[in-house]
């Protein structure tokens, strides 16, 4: 279910034709629809609707403030991993008291912001991090709400680098050490416990290593229990797949169905926090054809966006969709489609069967809105891509282009050098 699709000849998000933003912003360009965003988010949390639960979307997924209004118009929490996080969501006004924040590396400035804020919970991943929390609630005068996130030791069967809940990740606390934990934390005043946490990975594509992971965590809540420690939030974090290229990740209801079955009646509020699966396919990544060029092995369609605009391709071989903005007629041709920066693994797609584009054709690189945008940078000194959202037959520059000047704003030069 998304809203990019062709009238024609022509690929509209909702009711703009892409070719009209590109010619009027320029390329390339992020582009999200504010109804696809809805949906997927309504879908998600509507699974749940039969039981306590709160729903907490994933900031780092995409977090550009109109994106993160969206959401907090439909009611939604998020799940946050930094302080940069936290005052985001505030600003597109998330209330706080549905952020929760997870994170194996949480500084002090970040604790005292975050406790200042009065977040819901602090899904703390180590011991030490839970005695610094302990120093700075003391200090403020404050109880920090705390859920400790165990580390289930379960395989999510997805690519290695975004695994989260094996043994050998740095994620979360063992079980063992987590129940001395809580026991340690119940006696000290200024704790407040409120929530077991776990979050095993992402782009999962089955409901197994969920229910597995719930089955445990439950085990652990029912062990607290007995020796009077009470829980009130079981997060599970997210990380439900979608569909890149021939995926067939579990639809939403099926998980939470799962899900709900494995909760049998326990007494708590579930925490769930989506990323990708909301944001994913809500969104594209627009580029022009600069130049093409053939050599004795390969066809490459060298295009305005690059691995610092989109990542994933050279950070994880990731696939995503290539689609005309303006269909062709013609012979398809196999290329690699790849950006302007000096390195190799600078590539968005390879060995794609594609139209046989010409230079100033606009592409559209599919299923980009989630860790898109989010993870690009300024490499080889290029401006960041602006970043728009559709509503209807309207478009909002939700985030602008980058100037020259936005890339050494913050740079000074010492008179002595
Ligand atoms: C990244 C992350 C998520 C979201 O993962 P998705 O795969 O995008 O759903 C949720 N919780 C935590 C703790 C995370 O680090």
């Amino acid at each position: 279910m998304h809203s990019f699709t062709y009238h024609g000849d022509d690929l509209y998000c909702e009711d703009v034709p892409l070719h009209v933003i590109a010619s009027e912003i320029g390329t390339p360009f992020y582009l999200y629809s504010r109804k696809t965003l809805e949906d997927h988010f309504r879908v998600f949390d509507g699974a749940f609707e039969r039981i306590p639960h709160l729903t907490c979307y994933s900031v780092k997924a995409n977090s550009n403030l109109g994106v993160l209004k969206v959401f907090a118009d439909l009611g939604a929490g998020v799940d946050v991993v930094s302080g940069g996080e936290i005052f985001r969501a505030v600003t597109a006004g998330i209330s706080p008291q549905k952020i929760v924040y997870s994170g194996v590396g949480k500084s002090r400035q970040e604790l005292e912001y975050a406790l200042n804020t009065d977040i819901l919970m602090f899904n703390v991943e180590s011991s030490q991090e839970l005695e610094l929390l302990g120093a700075v609630a003391q200090s403020a005068g404050r109880k920090a709400r705390i859920a400790l996130r165990i580390n289930p030791d379960i395989d999510p069967k997805t690519h290695p680098y975004i695994s989260t809940g094996l043994k050998k990740n740095k994620f979360g606390i063992k079980i063992e050490e987590a129940l001395q934990a809580y026991t340690r934390a119940v006696t000290t005043t200024h704790f407040e416990i409120a929530g077991v946490a776990c979050h095993i990975g992402s782009q999962i594509t089955e409901v197994s290593p969920f229910v597995d992971t719930l089955r445990r965590v439950k085990q652990f809540v029912q062990k607290l229990s007995t020796q009077g420690i009470r829980i009130e939030y079981l997060d599970l974090g997210g990380g439900l797949g979608i569909t890149y290229e021939d995926e067939q990740p579990p639809h939403p209801s099926e998980y939470a169905d799962a899900i709900i079955r494995e909760m049998d009646g326990l007494p708590c509020t579930l925490i769930l926090e989506p990323g990708r699966v909301i944001v994913g396919n809500a969104g594209i990544l627009v580029t022009k054809v600069l130049y093409t060029k053939q050599t004795d092995e390969k066809k490459f369609v060298v295009v305005d966006a690059a691995m610092n605009d989109l990542v994933r391709p050279s950070l994880y071989e990731a696939y995503h969709d290539i689609q005309p903005v303006a269909k062709r007629q013609g012979p398809q041709v196999t290329a690699d489609i790849v950006g302007p920066i000096c390195e190799t693994g600078d590539f968005i797609a390879r060995q794609r069967e594609v139209p046989e584009f010409v230079s100033g054709d606009c592409i559209a690189v599919m299923s980009a809105g989630a860790y898109g945008f989010s993870m690009s940078s300024n490499y080889n000194s290029r401006p960041r891509v602006p970043e728009v959202l559709v509503d209807n037959t309207r478009y909002f520059v939700v985030r602008r282009r980058e100037s020259y000047e936005d890339l050494v704003r913050l740079e000074t030069v010492p008179e002595e050098l």
